[in-house]
């Protein structure tokens, strides 16, 4: 049986990378490594960075808080991902 300390654990842990991303950002945006861009989705210069994968840090997208949060509910599919559009051989 699961003690509520091992789950506060667990929850710890699931959440480590992507509190390490979130740092490896700021760190990255701060030090020029990284540049800050506008809405992806609209081109509102106030965004938040928002991360596809965990495991890599500085793999980005901009979006503002609005489209943010709207692509954290609708899911990760609301928005085409930066994938290369599939060349279309003509
Ligand atoms: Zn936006
Ligand atoms: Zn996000």
């Amino acid at each position: 049986m699961l003690t509520s300390a091992s789950r506060q654990t667990r929850w710890r842990n699931a959440n480590r990378s992507k509190y390490d991303a979130h740092l490896a950002v700021r760190r990255a945006v701060s030090d020029g490594t990284l540049q800050k861009r506008t809405c992806e989705v609209c081109g509102a210069a106030k965004v938040d960075a928002h991360h596809d994968r965990y495991d890599a840090p500085l793999e980005v997208r901009w979006l503002c808080r609005r489209h943010h949060v709207k692509l954290h509910r609708g899911g990760e599919d609301m928005f085409p991902l930066r994938a290369p559009p599939k060349a279309s051989l003509t």
